[in-house]
């Protein structure tokens, strides 16, 4: 029996995850937190019997508690909580499925504890990317991608240890705004930009993948993922998401992965690697792709793509601006408070005015995350 914990279960990842754990019968889940679905938690809890669950909140956890009565689980809640379920002794995996910053330190104790991480938030290795994978180096663990284009990434390079990168290609569907321009884009309402045409995700992610800010922050994640400079990363839209992504060797030779947009794969090819498990699902049948497109992508009216291509640039802690101002827009324009382009031009207008810091510690990068959340609100 193989044993993962998952932060973020009750999520897109999540519940795939457990889709997974349910096909595949031999893995045990020790360890499962949510935000605030109790209730998608409690049945998690009674059909994957984990030892210990947390909630964010403490009053929900003791909802939670009285519900759970029955059976042999800890609830915890808060961060200590998150960081407990990282850590939980008997998981050997962390599924790293919760959105956002939040995900660092949970990340790091888990590394530390020299759990494999299958890594979905990406905004972590975004911002403590530099933190994060010279500690995964020293307790020598794996850091497994989850996020498809990185999956694809990873899986191109299986064999080729001793050869290097010269390029990636990482595709992009483009979003459901692909071919519209800035004063097409002006009254954008939220129901149009969760409308995403190949995947199904979460709110978040769905919008940043609108915006292509989501491109932006797997271009940071691709870097340090892979150890390539920004000029070595290729982003390139396609908006049949058949070509998951793909690396180009230095004699001209381009592995790629292909396969139907079902996130299930890229998860379960985490879970179980080196080896491919049998897998539910369409699969992909090229006689019924018409054609395969490509094409640059637009960074004039997409800038969030060319803006998370300087926060690579500059650095340090500009990727957490880039990446905290992102956050707080979204969560703002989800709350209908702002329009759809002022998502970028507050992260823009966030870039322009934070103090650069060139190697953050883990305070720093917390305390520059709160100094953008904080110029935010002062400004709109
Ligand atoms: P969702 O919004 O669907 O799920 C987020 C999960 O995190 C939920 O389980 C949520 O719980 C939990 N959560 C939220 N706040 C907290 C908190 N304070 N403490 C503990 N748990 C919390 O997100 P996705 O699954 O779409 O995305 C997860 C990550 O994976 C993101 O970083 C995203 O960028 C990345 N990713 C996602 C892909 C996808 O297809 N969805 C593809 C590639 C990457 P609750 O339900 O209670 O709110
Ligand atoms: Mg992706």
């Amino acid at each position: 029996m193989k044993k993962i914990a998952i932060l973020g279960s009750t999520g897109s990842i999540g519940t795939q995850t457990l889709e997974i754990v349910r096909e595949q019968k031999d893995i045990q889940v020790t360890a499962i937190a949510a935000g605030s679905n109790i209730e998608l938690l409690e049945q998690q809890i009674r059909e994957f019997l984990p030892s210990l669950a947390a909630v964010w909140e403490e009053e929900k956890a003791n909802e939670l508690r009285i519900k759970t009565a029955d059976l042999n689980v800890k609830i915890v809640s808060g961060m200590e909580g998150l960081l407990e379920i990282a850590t939980e002794p008997e998981s050997e995996i962390l599924v790293t499925a919760i959105v956002g910053m939040l995900g660092i330190r949970p990340t790091i104790a888990a590394i530390t504890a020299g759990k494999t991480i299958a890594l979905a938030n990406k905004e972590t290795l975004v911002t403590a990317g530099h933190l994060i994978m010279p500690l995964a180096k020293k307790h020598h663990v794996q850091i497994l991608p989850v996020d498809s284009e990185h999956s694809a990434i990873f899986q191109s390079l299986q064999g080729e240890q001793e050869n290097r990168i010269h390029k990636i290609i990482l595709t992009a569907s483009g979003g459901p705004f692909l071919g519209k321009n800035r004063e097409e884009l002006k009254n954008i309402q939220v129901e149009d930009a969760l409308k995403h045409p190949n995947w199904s995700m979460g709110k978040k992610i769905t919008i940043d993948s609108s915006t292509l800010v989501n491109k932006g922050l797997e271009v940071m994640e691709a870097k340090w993922l892979f150890d390539v400079k920004p000029e070595q990363i290729q982003v390139t839209v396609h908006p049949q998401s058949v070509i998951h992504s793909a690396v180009e060797f230095e004699d001209g030779a381009v592995i790629a992965q292909l396969g139907t947009p079902d996130m299930r794969l890229p998860i379960q090819y985490a879970l179980y690697y080196p080896n491919r498990r049998s897998l539910s699902g369409k699969r992909l049948d090229l006689f019924e792709l018409s054609s395969l497109t490509f094409k640059k992508p637009d960074t004039e009216t997409f800038c969030g793509l060319s803006l998370a291509f300087t926060a690579m640039e500059r650095g340090g802690n500009i990727p957490t601006v880039f990446n905290a101002a992102n956050e707080k827009a979204v969560a703002m324009f989800l709350d209908r408070k702002i329009s759809y382009l002022a998502i970028t031009d507050i992260i823009e207008a966030c870039m322009n005015q934070i103090d650069i810091i060139k190697h953050p510690t883990l305070e720093q990068v917390l305390d520059t995350e709160q100094a953008v959340y904080e110029f935010i609100e002062s400004r709109w």
